[in-house]
């Protein structure tokens, strides 16, 4: 089974982290893909450059053997969509490989907008992860598709190689990126919201920093 968990990580944080660390042990994989996005086409662009948040990812994963990351989106031209990815990486297993791909509801929620979207379920299962304070809309196609493809067990998705989805609600940290760019940039520490790796590196590079009149604390 092959499994990747996408975004913008801009940057990386304990909450992205300690999800991938989970699903591994659920789903029982030696390793989980992070899958960083150049462009994102759905969103805002990010706050760092693509060469910066993969350097942080790298940081972050650094001594973990059961995270890895997939660098193929930024090193694709043009903008990252999920189709392509795995369509790649179909292509790269084979057919009858367990693909799965990790979306959180925010994420999900907007689904349909999703270049080909059609096509992601033959490709993968969808493992929907629910996040706190986003509801899907029932009448909505990501959760009729949800809904027409769902599989109660998390270990039938070990059992095809795609088009299962499975909704899986854990505990999760209350951390988004948001909230430590915001942090940052507000001059407050977002210590222990990332790795201390990764904010040493954010700190060197000088990312997310806010340039009006407010100082930095300069605590860590
Ligand atoms: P932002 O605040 O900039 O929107 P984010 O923290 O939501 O960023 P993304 O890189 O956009 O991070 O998210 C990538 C994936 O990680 C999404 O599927 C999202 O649902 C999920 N995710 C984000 N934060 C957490 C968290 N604290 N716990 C578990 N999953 C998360």
């Amino acid at each position: 089974m092959h499994v990747i968990y996408g975004g913008t990580f801009d940057p990386v944080h304990n909450g992205h982290l300690r999800l991938a660390v989970e699903l591994r042990e659920r789903l029982q994989v030696p390793a989980l893909s992070l899958v960083p996005c150049h462009i994102p086409p759905h969103r805002a662009s990010p706050g760092a450059t693509s060469a910066d948040r993969l350097a942080l990812l790298q940081l972050a994963v650094d001594g973990e053997p059961g995270l890895r990351i997939d660098d193929q989106e930024l090193t694709r031209d043009g903008a990252s969509y999920t189709a392509i990815t795995l369509r790649q990486l179909r292509a790269e297993l084979g057919p009858d490989e367990p693909l799965v791909m990790v979306v959180g509801t925010d994420a999900f929620a907007g689904f349909d907008r999703w270049q080909d979207w059609q096509q992601i379920p033959q490709l993968a299962h969808l493992l929907v992860i629910a996040r706190p304070g986003v509801e899907l809309d029932p009448d909505s196609a990501p959760a009729r598709l949800l809904a027409e493809r769902h599989c109660a067990d998390l270990s039938a998705l070990h059992q095809a190689p795609a088009g299962r989805c499975h909704f899986l609600e854990l505990p999760l940290l209350e951390i988004s990126a948001t909230g430590v760019r915001e942090r940052i940039a507000d001059g407050r520490s977002p210590r222990y919201l990332i790795p201390d790796a990764v904010w040493q590196a954010i700190r060197q590079r000088g990312l997310y920093r806010y340039c009006g009149d407010r100082q930095s604390s300069g605590h860590v």
